[in-house]
């Protein structure tokens, strides 16, 4: 049986479950622990779409940390702008410290490497980036995500934090467009 749901104008129908995403999640989160070991680290996450990853991550996560958001938008509907606004800067204080920007999906890149440059001006000891869900394929930046939660083809998904037109963040699951 195929689950659909319907928002606004697009239909969509379940792709990836809880379950995959939270063991995702879990084996991203061992990965972190292991490397930052005895290390302090500053969590980024990128405001909308990151807020259900951060918080499932933050409570995997067995290290002394801080977290903290950054606001930019790119998409419009179901498709990249080209241009990465900055809407929300940084305020925690990241000098020498390590950082580790989470995402929700690096597609392009193009959001990624905005968020570097966000990030670099405040002289940090180290950036990595944690993402869920990562389109290999549609990638177009020079540094690929460090951690990633699952490798998708480039395709357009909603759910589990991620929108279509602002809507379909809501969900548990995470859905892929009917075309
Ligand atoms: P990029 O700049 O890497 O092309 O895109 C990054 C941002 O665009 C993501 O953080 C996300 O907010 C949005 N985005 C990219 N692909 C998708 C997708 O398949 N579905 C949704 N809902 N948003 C996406
Ligand atoms: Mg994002
Ligand atoms: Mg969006």
């Amino acid at each position: 049986m195929h689950i659909t749901v319907q928002i606004k104008d697009k239909s969509f129908e379940l792709y990836i479950s809880e379950k995959e995403i939270q063991d995702a999640i879990k084996e991203v989160a061992g990965k972190i622990n292991s490397d930052y070991k005895n290390e302090e680290v500053v969590f980024v996450g990128v405001l909308n779409g990151s807020f259900m990853f951060a918080s499932d991550l933050m409570k995997e996560v067995d290290l002394p940390c801080e977290i903290s958001f950054v606001k930019v938008q790119s998409y419009k509907g179901v498709s990249s702008t080209g241009k990465v606004h900055e809407l929300i800067g940084l305020t925690t204080d990241i000098k020498d410290k390590h950082v580790v920007i989470v995402e929700d999906i690096v597609d392009s890149g193009l959001t990624l490497s905005k968020i570097y440059s966000m990030i670099d001006h405040h002289a940090p000891k180290s950036v990595q980036v944690a993402t869920l869900l990562y389109k290999p394929t549609a990638f177009k930046g020079k540094i690929p995500p460090k951690y990633f939660g699952l490798e998708i083809p480039n395709k357009f998904i909603v759910g589990y934090g991620l929108d279509y037109l602002e809507e379909g963040r809501n969900t548990r699951d995470i859905y892929q467009i009917i075309e």
